[in-house]
């Protein structure tokens, strides 16, 4: 009879995996509620759309106890240096999401004093659009998080944090087509493949 997990009670697997599938499941958002957009996270949050099934209910207001950034709103100058100091805070590894074209792009705001997107100072992982984006949305950029977490991450690396490293070979994020359905390599995208 061919072992197996029930009868054998035992499984082996890579500690990358268990640990990228418990970090996955486990990011603790800092809502970075900026204006109208983070009307939309709480709900995000709420129990019509529950992100407890995603492990992240627990919104976090402690840098400390936080490992994903969810800029909801515009930002203006004086505010980017608050936000860049929580995140400076923040224990590495830590993820953003510039939710909304405000916090993306600066949106409507095209003037001196609002920041022309939060990737101006933060290192942003994924984008949302829309004025407001739906809380599906900030679901959907949640799951692409914890995707990048499940295909990128190593623990190794957790150590070479700071340390010099090829960023192509140390991120790989999977590329998506415009059309959303079919998954090409890097290497294939920069012509290499
Ligand atoms: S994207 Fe729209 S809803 Fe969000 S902060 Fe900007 S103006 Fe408000």
């Amino acid at each position: 009879m061919e072992p197996d997990a029930f009868n054998e009670g035992y499984l082996t697997t890579r500690v990358d995996v268990v640990v990228n599938w418990a970090r996955s499941n486990s990011l603790m958002p800092m809502p970075m509620g900026l204006a109208c957009c983070a009307i939309e996270m709480m709900a995000f949050a709420a129990p019509k759309y529950d992100v407890a099934r995603f492990g992240s209910e627990a919104m976090r207001f402690s840098p400390r106890q936080a490992d994903l950034m969810i800029v909801a709103g515009w930002v203006s100058y004086k505010m980017a240096h608050a936000i860049r100091r929580v995140w400076d805070q923040m224990a590495d590894p830590k993820w953003v999401i510039a939710m909304g074209a405000c916090a993306s792009s600066g949106g409507m705001h095209r003037c001196y004093g609002v920041v022309q997107g939060c990737d101006n100072f933060l290192p942003v992982d994924v984008y949302i659009p829309g004025c407001p984006p739906r809380p599906e949305a900030v679901i959907h950029a949640l799951m692409d998080i914890q995707e990048k977490i499940r295909n990128e991450y190593s623990i190794a690396r957790d150590g070479a944090v700071g340390e010099k490293h090829d960023p192509v070979e140390a991120r790989r994020p999977k590329i998506i087509t415009p059309d959303g359905d079919a998954v090409i390599s890097p290497d294939r995208l920069y012509g290499q493949e």
